[in-house]
């Protein structure tokens, strides 16, 4: 029987043991982990998200630290923002929210968070330590929905070594990290894109598929392998009609009711990854805040 991935399950666990970590760290240090997050602008999505994050974070201990800043404003004050926040003790991590209203440039901005307050693992500094480090290592700061991804992985309690994965999506904040992870984890990996021929042929060969696209139900089920392992990343919004009303339903990059009688093991959307990533952001938040003491 193909065995649903409860990623609301397994993040819930994850922040149960964060909970008591920060717990003991407040009476070791006298501290808790402090989380910056800032919004620009009122992108409705981005709004759910934040408001998602900081109940999240607040829940097990950490201290949100709100910036909401109005969508006209300049990079330059973005800019100084960060600074200061990169400049104060209580402000362990800091969480810029994307997208960035299109006058700045994104990467001019992860770039200015200092590294070491890297809550989302973007920082070239820490795509660089992630990409040479030898091991998934206990201080590295790493981006969260593929970490959320690997921590599914490792909760099947399978040998990953060996096993052939797919993923699908070659950008910075899942897909590349996606396959590093893998490949520490010895896996052999193929990361393939837009531009990829036989991507059915390819993923027919896969253990593992991770897809993280942004297409609706785009992996079909005859690409899929019998008793292969099938992560969805993708959150796709689609309309449906429903007793003659129009819906928005949340989809993933997976058509799901085709894979799953193929699959060992799938993540449902909603309920799958999502939860995962904003459980290692606070995870992530409470590795800077050990990292801290480590100086
Ligand atoms: P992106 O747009 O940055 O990257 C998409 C990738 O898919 C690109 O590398 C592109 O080459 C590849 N691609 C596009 N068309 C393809 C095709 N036909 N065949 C093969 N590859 C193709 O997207 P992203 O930020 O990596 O996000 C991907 C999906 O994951 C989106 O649906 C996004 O909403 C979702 N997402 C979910 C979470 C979560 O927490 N669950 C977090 C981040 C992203």
């Amino acid at each position: 029987m193909t065995h649903i991935i409860n990623g609301k399950e397994i993040a819930q666990n994850l922040r149960n043991n964060l909970k008591k970590e920060i717990s003991k760290l407040k009476n070791k240090f006298g501290d808790v982990p402090g989380l910056a997050v800032i919004q620009v602008g009122n992108i409705a999505a981005s709004s759910v998200y934040v408001k998602a994050k900081t109940k999240n974070a607040q829940e097990v201990g950490i201290e949100v630290i709100d910036h909401h800043l109005e969508g006209s404003v300049s990079e330059e004050e973005l800019l100084k923002l960060i600074n200061t926040l990169n400049n104060k003790n209580n402000v362990h991590g800091i969480l810029v929210q994307l997208p960035l209203p299109e006058h700045m440039h994104e990467q001019t901005i992860l770039d200015s968070i200092h590294p070491d307050k890297d809550a989302d693992g973007f920082h070239p500094v820490n795509v660089g330590k992630l990409s040479i480090a030898a091991h998934n290592d206990e201080n590295l700061l790493i981006p969260c929905t593929p970490y959320g991804c690997l921590i599914m992985l490792k909760d099947l309690n399978i040998d990953l070594v060996g096993k052939n994965a797919v993923v699908i999506g070659r950008s910075n904040i899942v897909g590349k990290p996606m396959a590093q992870l893998l490949i520490k984890e010895s896996c052999t990996v193929t990361i393939t894109h837009s531009k990829t021929k036989d991507l059915p042929g390819l993923c027919k060969n896969a253990d593992i598929i991770i897809a993280a696209v942004g297409r609706p139900r785009m992996v079909k089920g005859e690409w899929v392998k019998e008793g292969a392992i099938v992560i969805d990343v993708g959150i796709n919004r689609v309309e449906i009609l429903k007793d003659g009303e129009k819906k928005t339903l949340l989809v993933g990059d997976v058509e799901y009711s085709e894979v799953e009688k193929k699959a060992s093991a799938i993540t449902p959307v909603p309920g799958g990854v999502g939860p995962m990533t904003i459980a290692c952001l606070l995870r992530n938040t409470t590795i800077a805040f050990k990292n801290s003491f480590l100086k």
